[in-house]
Formats: C-alpha cells, sequence, structure tokens
C-alpha cells in the first residue's frame, strides 16, 4: 500500500491504543478507518498481527 503523497510505503503504526498508517518517507498518518477499506491481503495479516500482540 503507498502513500497518497509520495510513493513511499505505509506502515502500521501504533500509538497507544490505536493503531494507524505511516507512511515511511514522509512520515505522515492515516487514519486506519480511512484506509482499511483499501487493505490488501498482506497489510491485513500484518494488522492481524498486531493486534495478536496488543491482545
Ligand atoms: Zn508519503
Amino acid at each position: 500500500m503507498k502513500c497518497r503523497e509520495c510513493e513511499g510505503k505505509l506502515e502500521i503504526h501504533r500509538v497507544c491504543r490505536k493503531i494507524c498508517m505511516k507512511c515511511n518517507v514522509c512520515k505522515k498518518e492515516y487514519d486506519i478507518c480511512k484506509v482499511i477499506q483499501k487493505l490488501d491481503h498482506e497489510i491485513q495479516k500484518s494488522l492481524e498481527q498486531h493486534s495478536a500482540a496488543i491482545m
């Protein structure tokens, strides 16, 4: 999944209890709720792993 502002890759970033997507190039943060419909399988898998780690 790519950043809309640049060609950077969005990575899952956790802030307190909130999970968001963060670009690793321009550091722009995206609300997970706004991008969740566009999540691909790769992201969903890693998100599940993150969620498991949080639980
Ligand atoms: Zn970016």
